[in-house]
């Protein structure tokens, strides 16, 4: 029989932001499933992304009752990536579950995960088989985005798959790693590679309570996704300026020498602006791109932190450099 200290710890780490709803019911789902596991300890860690509701109260109340659980309460509301590695940076484990609040992955498939797990798999990444509750729109555009990102990067993003998986512990440092603020953690896991095992599950609806993303956020992480991976878009400018150049050299030619033949006429004024506001539209869209990646760059040159931490239970932070 071993004892309790030669245990591997495994954290499940949840993001929560305004999650008063459903999380006792996360909790009792969570310990049904991890109760029968002697083989291991648990750790129970939230992320409280500034949530406006009773979220915290319900962790402070979770924690009286569970000394498994543990929270980081950040200092206002960083978004579900940012909340995510202020939960890596603080979990203990050696290999760590990250899982809604909502219920949407379901907590039945832990044991699973933790059997890849133990036969040598670092990324134990869970794949939805069917999406319930989401409209016609979101699982096309959500197809579309998938798809391009695929087209555009040269890392294998996988479609279907959210951030619902087991890390080991090497994966999960090599994540502490990347400080880039504007995360898109679906490619990370898959920039930084090792062992990835998938499996297959069907994502429930909503357990309760209402999803925080709508298509202006969703919008920007794709826009995030393809931004962070590939300066694709900017080589596509160039390839296109290249070829309107080349185009417009021809044509001139052209002119000059039927010019040169036939005499000057009067040139066509709707074929002018139509070509003005066509040349305009392509270089106000590529100025936009390059917008986009320089934003990128002084995002990054800030050298913020990537969050704030109010306390780590309940112990202030006052160094925000110290875990
Ligand atoms: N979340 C978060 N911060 C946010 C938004 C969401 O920590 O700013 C958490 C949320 O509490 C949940 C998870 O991220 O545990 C997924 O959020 P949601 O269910 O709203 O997204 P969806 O499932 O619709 O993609
Ligand atoms: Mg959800």
């Amino acid at each position: 029989m071993c004892n309790e200290s030669d245990k591997k710890l495994i954290s499940i780490l949840v993001p929560c932001y305004n999650e008063e709803a459903v999380l006792h019911l996360l909790y009792q789902r969570i310990s049904a499933v991890i109760e029968p596991i002697q083989t291991y300890t648990f750790e129970l860690i939230f992320v409280n992304d500034g949530s406006t509701d009773h979220t915290l109260d319900i962790i402070h109340e979770l924690r009286a009752k569970d000394s498994r659980i543990s929270y980081v309460n950040l200092s206002r509301n960083f978004g579900k990536e940012i909340a995510m590695i202020a939960g890596i940076d603080y979990l203990k484990g050696d290999a760590a579950i990250i899982i809604d609040a909502d219920l949407q992955d379901p907590p039945e498939l832990i044991p699973e995960m933790i059997s890849w797990w133990e036969k040598g798999y670092d990324d134990v990444y869970a794949k939805r088989r069917s999406r319930a509750g989401e409209s016609m729109f979101k699982k096309w555009s959500s197809h579309a985005f998938y798809y391009i990102l695929q087209k555009f990067t040269h890392i294998p993003i996988q479609a279907d798959v959210g951030d619902f998986r087991l890390l080991d512990l090497q994966c999960l440092n090599a994540l502490r790693l990347m400080r880039e603020s504007q995360r898109y953690t679906k490619g990370l896991f898959s920039w930084i590679g090792f062992n990835k095992k998938e499996i297959l599950f069907d994502r429930a609806p909503r357990a309760a309570g209402r999803t925080k993303w709508d298509y202006w956020k969703l919008s920007n992480l794709a826009i995030e996704g393809i931004t962070s991976f590939t300066i694709l878009p900017l080589r596509a400018a160039s390839f296109i300026g290249c070829l309107l150049a080349l185009f417009a050299l021809i044509y001139m030619a052209f002119i000059i020498i039927r010019t040169l033949i036939y005499g000057g006429d009067v040139p066509g004024y709707p074929s002018l602006i139509s070509i003005i506001l066509f040349i305009g539209g392509i270089q106000l869209l590529f100025l936009g791109i390059i917008g986009e990646y320089l934003g990128r760059v002084f995002n990054e040159s800030k050298f913020r932190p990537l969050y704030l931490v109010k306390d780590y239970n309940g112990k202030s932070i006052i160094d925000q450099r110290c875990k």
